[in-house]
């Protein structure tokens, strides 16, 4: 569901509530405020254990500050002041990624840099020492967001680190090319050639079939 979608339900929701007065009133105009589902959702993360995102915020003990908490619009209101408003293709960002949610904390930054971010701050130990996965990618030369997802992935530390990209490798073993529309790239950065899957997929059918 996106965005829009988002809104226009919660428009519908409040349809009926519209004639009943001020109140219905107030909550239409707040609904329909481009940063209020940023706030909602913001406030739900840290306060709702069921939320999908619960274990990165209640669970972590990441709060909203009691500023753009306050009853009556007043929270979402100086939420709206403190933040101005949200350039295209920014998202809500935590300048320190372990604090809070409020003023000096918060700055829009574009989404593709936030993720990044997120990857980049995960702490992981070897060898008795601990780094960040930037610190890791960064001494063994790999690039960070390969890295995390190979930690994701359960990959060991020995193998997310040392094994390459095969970037030199033009062709795979049966020598179908590596390159153009026959090569699939995964997410943890390994190459792999499409013409042998859908031959592993046919053994595999073959195999199922005859037994
Ligand atoms: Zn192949």
């Amino acid at each position: 569901m996106n965005l829009m979608e988002l809104i226009a339900d919660a428009q519908k929701l409040v349809a009926p509530l519209r004639a009943t007065g001020a109140v219905a009133a107030r909550y239409q105009t707040r609904v329909r405020h481009p940063l209020y589902l940023t706030w909602r959702g913001m406030i739900d993360r840290c306060r709702y254990h069921k939320h999908p995102a619960a274990h990165r915020y209640v669970g972590r003990g990441i709060k909203v500050c009691e500023r753009w908490l306050l009853p009556r619009g007043d929270g979402f209101r100086n939420f709206c002041a403190d933040m101005g408003s949200r350039p295209d293709g920014h998202t809500l960002d935590r300048v320190d990624n372990d604090g809070g949610y409020s003023p000096e904390n918060c700055r829009w930054a574009p989404a593709s840099v936030q993720s990044a971010n997120r990857v980049a701050n995960v702490w992981v130990a070897w060898n008795g020492e601990r780094k960040t996965v930037a610190q890791w990618a960064a001494q063994f030369g790999i690039k960070q967001n390969v890295l995390g997802r190979r930690f994701k992935a359960g990959w060991t530390f020995e193998r997310a680190v040392s094994q390459e990209n095969y970037r030199n490798v033009t062709h795979c073993k049966r020598g179908h090319p590596l390159f153009g529309e026959n090569l699939y790239v995964s997410k943890t950065g390994v190459r792999h050639c499409k013409e042998c899957q859908r031959i592993r997929k046919r053994q595999y059918r073959k195999e199922i079939g005859g037994a």
